[in-house]
């Protein structure tokens, strides 16, 4: 099937896109332009984060609007104005400045969607110190590897969460000078405490916008995970992008379902959307399909942004669940973190109303790079186009270096030119991986992609996962996404196995719906439909039912992972793994 473009996307005729004419916008656009739509620091004393977050809104008389609109695990909802998060992140830097806390050390949070770790997020940058958060759902392994790298200063996380992960391997951490408890507890400071004892005023230092500001590491997929640092100047590309990629605006409703503890969370679920004045909406709990099809009815939430494997988790749960909800103030859905399938895309139409727009970028790119626009035609199953000021070009490595691509429809890595606010500044201690990222000019994505005649890119699969079969070359992405048209389907991991004659063949591991059952007459009907939509050269060979997937904790497939399964391979770096401990 040839998915049919979304040429009148329901986002835009609800509302004038903030991007009106993507020629003139991309024509017209300039780094310096929007640096200028921030305030920067009192006095011309730079650019800072939390500054441009939450204190430039109360100096422009907006400290009234709420910033954050919390849900508890219970349902209990409590709002934080942004005069509110400014006090309490003056008080959060204040603390840290008591605590000998100085500019450009770094501080871990460990903790779940509580309000404290958007208080210490903020807090940090003001105090010029280094924000990095970890996933809560972290086992003791991966967070010891990852404080091991970084060696913070400061923790801020639960006595629970410190007395299952930190307190046992605590004697190996001589670097970390103080533990502050969100609730208290023994073996580190009370958050609430230490706030209530700080100074309600803080005054921001002046700020270099290259000084770094945010450590976040990757998400593990391809290997080991990889400290990726950004530096204060980034908003000015997350404040840019929110508008232009997510549409959003001040008085939008913004609920990022990503966890703070991933890039996602962090550049849309803090910075972009509190630097535009919006209000965000932070729920404790996780997934659950009745629970967020509620949030969206009752937070009124106008703009969501998502991701792929929880759309597929929705649709799961079928198209008859969101009828039952009122989602008429939605505006605007978009979604990063994996390739979203065409089907999905459709599926937002039919069954939200709206078209799921997809967009695309790295923890290394630190904002959305490539995305498909509230005002511009969808082609189902294309990430969309390069955002204003990002150059994106399809580029082959040589030996006498880069060769770009132009021609359209050629398949070759994804590269952007380099380089962009909130490009990454680094990896820690990892300067050699580093350097080996750029070549001319370019930044390397490591991700195949294919760009067409109309400038859509459209992903093919990570460089590390594509499949060599009979002189073909096979993005998993195509062939994962023909599978999930099969209504048996849930989700679908495409590998290449060792095949004496041709090379490498295709082999498919799936996850069924709810109501379909294992058999070899579904197995041999999904090889058919497979052959019938791609061809024998790309079609999977075999087909293998799973219950599940395995996934990174932030919820993408991890096809290295099947591959040593199936080969008998060494599993190699799997503390990211879901289910880790
Ligand atoms: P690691 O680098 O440690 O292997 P990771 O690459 O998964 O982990 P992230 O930075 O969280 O870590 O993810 C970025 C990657 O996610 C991209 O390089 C790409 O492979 C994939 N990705 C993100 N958005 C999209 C999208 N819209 N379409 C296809 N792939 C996407
Ligand atoms: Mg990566």
């Amino acid at each position: 099937m040839d998915w049919p473009l979304i040429s009148k996307s329901a986002s835009a005729a609800r509302c004038p896109a903030n991007l009106v004419d993507y020629g003139e916008a991309y024509g017209s656009f300039t780094w310096e332009a929007a640096r200028r739509q921030l305030a920067g620091l009192p006095h011309g004393s730079g650019l800072n984060i939390a500054h441009e977050a939450v204190d430039r809104h109360v100096l422009d008389g907006h400290g009234d609007r709420v910033a954050l609109r919390w849900i508890a695990k219970e349902r209990s909802t409590r709002n934080y104005r942004y005069s509110e998060l400014a006090e309490l992140s003056n008080r959060f830097a204040s603390a840290l400045e008591t605590l000998g806390i100085g500019p450009g050390q770094r501080l871990f949070t460990l903790l779940g969607r509580v309000p404290e770790l958007y208080v210490t997020a903020l807090g940090t940058w003001k105090r010029g110190a280094v924000f990095c958060p970890l996933f809560s759902a972290f086992g003791p392994a991966p967070v010891k590897a990852r404080m091991l790298i970084a060696e913070p200063k400061v923790l801020v996380t639960t006595r629970r969460l410190y007395e299952r992960k930190i307190a046992p391997i605590r004697g190996e951490l001589p670097f970390l000078k103080h533990v502050i408890l969100v609730g208290g507890g023994e073996g580190g400071h009370d958050f609430d405490a230490l706030i209530a004892a700080a100074s309600p005023r803080f005054t921001i230092a002046a700020t270099d916008p290259e000084a770094l500001a945010i450590l976040h590491f990757t998400s593990g997929t391809t290997g080991r995970p990889k400290g990726a640092m950004h530096v204060h100047g980034a908003i000015i590309a997350h404040r840019a992008t929110a508008r232009f990629a997510l549409d959003l605006r001040g008085d939008d409703i913004f609920w990022c379902t990503a966890d703070p503890g991933w890039v996602t969370g962090t550049s849309y679920g803090i910075i972009g959307p509190l630097s535009l004045g919006c209000t965000v909406i932070a729920d404790e709990e996780e997934f659950d399909a009745e629970r967020w099809y509620r949030t969206l009815e009752e937070e009124k939430v106008s703009v969501w942004y998502t991701a792929p494997t929880a759309i597929r988790m929705l649709m799961k749960a079928g198209a008859d669940l969101p009828k039952r909800f009122d989602l008429s103030a939605l505006r605007f859905i978009a979604s990063v973190g994996e390739p979203l399938n065409p089907e999905a895309v459709v599926w937002g139409e039919q069954a939200l109303g709206l078209p799921i727009h997809d967009n695309w970028w790295q923890t290394e790119t630190g904002g959305i790079m490539i995305s498909n626009f509230a005002s511009m035609d969808i082609k189902p199953g294309s990430m969309g186009r390069p955002v204003p000021g990002i150059e994106a070009a399809i580029v082959e490595r040589t030996d006498a270096g880069l060769r770009i691509l132009s021609e359209p429809d050629h398949q070759g890595e994804l590269a952007l030119r380099a380089d962009w606010p909130s490009m990454f500044r680094g990896y820690l201690k990892e300067e050699e991986r580093y350097r080996k990222c750029f070549a001319d000019g370019w930044y390397l994505s490591g991700d195949l992609a294919k760009r067409d005649a109309d400038g859509y890119f459209w992903f093919v699969g990570r460089a590390d996962d594509v499949i060599k079969s009979a002189g073909h070359l096979i993005g998993p992405f195509e062939v994962e996404s023909t599978l999930m048209e099969h209504p048996a389907v849930a989700e679908a991991g495409v590998i290449g196995v060792p095949d004496p004659v041709a090379g490498e063949v295709v082999k498919a591991f799936v996850a069924l719906n709810a109501s379909y059952g294992e058999s070899e007459e579904l197995r041999k009907e999904l090889l058919a439909h497979a052959r019938k939509r791609l061809g024998p050269a790309v079609a999977p060979r075999l087909i293998d039912f799973r219950s599940s997937l395995p996934r990174t904790r932030s919820g993408k497939i991890m096809r290295r992972l099947l591959r040593a399964r199936e080969l008998g391979l060494p599993e190699g770096d799997t503390s990211t793994l879901e289910g880790a401990e």
